[in-house]
């Protein structure tokens, strides 16, 4: 019998396994896979989610510093870096191997290319059963991420308007080449998916060019996506990963009697832009918070799991769905905002630094909307049709 079992070793299930190592739980990670392992995502990781870290990423997985963003909408662009940091761009096998091997050094069991298939709760106990063992322990966290449906024994099946589609390829590319097309910015393309976007990250020695949109609007993801190539000069033939997110800020269940879902799992992911990473890595540690009070203290219960999760970061999830579906509504006029004043994409880019929520963002911003709206926008004609990827 272990006190926990950590189903999914990406960045909620490390974090989460360990937190557990460090408090001295008997702790055991189950991951399908044999790290390093593919996950396809953008790469950006942010200085929400490096704070939430009890120790430092090592330099030789920091691709690239992004201090700001380019955003295009139609013809017109914005671009704004800050003086700082804002996020790191990193691959996922890399940075995903590295965390493990950080909830490893703790001490907890971990046992690779093992896939939970079911579990059942007990009074007492939880059973999680594999093809060919079955483990047991007082608690699970279930950190599968959005692919996996074992989360579906805890709550109903997300609908199509609850969860995103992604299409993504990593398009090599000499770094000279990156250099000169984008150096320490994101770029950002609205507009080029119904309610989704499309994005060009610049990584060491690959471009990451994906695009993304709620399911119910996404009818044809490779389509989009080979169009969306198309229009920036990357006509090769490249591998096409497709992968699901979902829509963070809308309240789903997350705890059962025994069992905790955390990360992508538990729909954690800010809807604006998508990033997810440092919900799961907090989530993951929350878990193990509440999980060790009950263990070690005889203190709480997992219902304080949805409460800390919901007073940590659930209003800022929430808000980051409310200015999503402000720009999906109103797409021109968001633009128009967005690209009228550099104010308005400067004090943006303070939420995924951690300087200022979506809340504060959206109070900030709502007051200066009518003196935005008289202004002409600035840029036109910006990369997307001037340069594409003349590289
Ligand atoms: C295309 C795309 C681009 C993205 N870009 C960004 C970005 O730039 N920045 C950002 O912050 N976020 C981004 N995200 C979101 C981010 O990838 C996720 O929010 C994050 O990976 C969630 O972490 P997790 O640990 O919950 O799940 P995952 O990272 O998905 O990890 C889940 C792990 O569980 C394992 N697993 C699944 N089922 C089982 C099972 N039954 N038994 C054992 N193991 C199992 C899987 O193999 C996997 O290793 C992006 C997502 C997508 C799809």
């Amino acid at each position: 019998m272990y006190d926990l079992i950590i189903i999914g070793g990406g960045p909620a299930g490390s974090a989460a396994g360990r937190l557990a190592g460090n408090k001295g739980l008997d702790t055991l990670l189950i991951e399908k896979e044999i790290f390093p392992r593919y996950k396809p995502c953008g790469g950006a990781f942010s200085e929400r989610a490096m704070s939430y870290l009890d120790f430092d990423i090592p330099q030789y997985i920091h691709e690239r510093n992004i201090l700001g963003a380019r955003v295009h909408f139609r013809d017109n662009f914005i671009e704004k870096l800050k003086e700082y940091r804002i996020a790191t761009l990193v691959t996922r096998s890399v940075l995903d191997d590295y965390l493990l091997s950080k909830a490893k050094e703790t001490g907890i069991e971990i046992k690779m290319g093992k896939k939970a298939i079911s579990f059942r709760e007990d009074r007492e106990y939880v059973e999680v059963y594999t093809n060919r063992e079955v483990y047991k322990a007082r608690f699970v966290i279930l950190a599968e991420g959005a692919q996996g449906n074992l989360k579906n024994q805890i709550r109903k099946k997300d609908r199509k308007n609850e969860y995103g589609i992604c299409m993504v390829a990593e398009i090599e590319e000499e770094n000279k080449k990156i250099d000169r097309y984008i150096y320490n910015s994101i770029e950002i393309y609205f507009g080029i998916v119904n309610r989704g976007y499309g994005w060009i990250f610049p990584h060491e020695k690959y471009f990451s060019v994906g695009i993304g949109g709620l399911a119910s609007y996404i009818t044809n993801p490779r389509g989009a996506m080979i169009k969306f190539l198309n229009l920036h000069g990357f006509t090769g033939k490249y591998k096409l990963k497709g992968h699901l997110l979902p829509v963070g800020g809308i309240e789903r269940k997350i705890i059962s009697s025994r069992v905790v879902l955390s990360g992508d799992a538990a729909g954690f992911v800010d809807s604006f832009y998508g990033e997810g990473i440092a919900y799961a890595i907090r989530s993951g540690q929350i878990a193990v918070e509440v999980i060790s009070r009950i263990l070690n203290n005889g203190v709480g219960s997992l219902s304080d799991y949805a409460s800390f999760c919901r007073s940590e970061f659930g209003e800022n999830l929430k808000y980051s769905l409310i200015l999503s579906r402000m720009m999906h509504r109103f797409p021109g006029i968001f633009f128009k905002i967005f690209t009228s004043c550099e104010e308005v994409l400067d004090t943006y880019l303070e939420v995924p630094a951690s300087k200022r929520t979506y809340r504060g963002y959206i109070k900030w911003l709502i007051p200066r909307v009518p003196k935005y709206l008289l202004f002409k926008s600035l840029r036109q004609n910006g990369p997307s049709k001037a340069s594409k990827l003349s590289l």
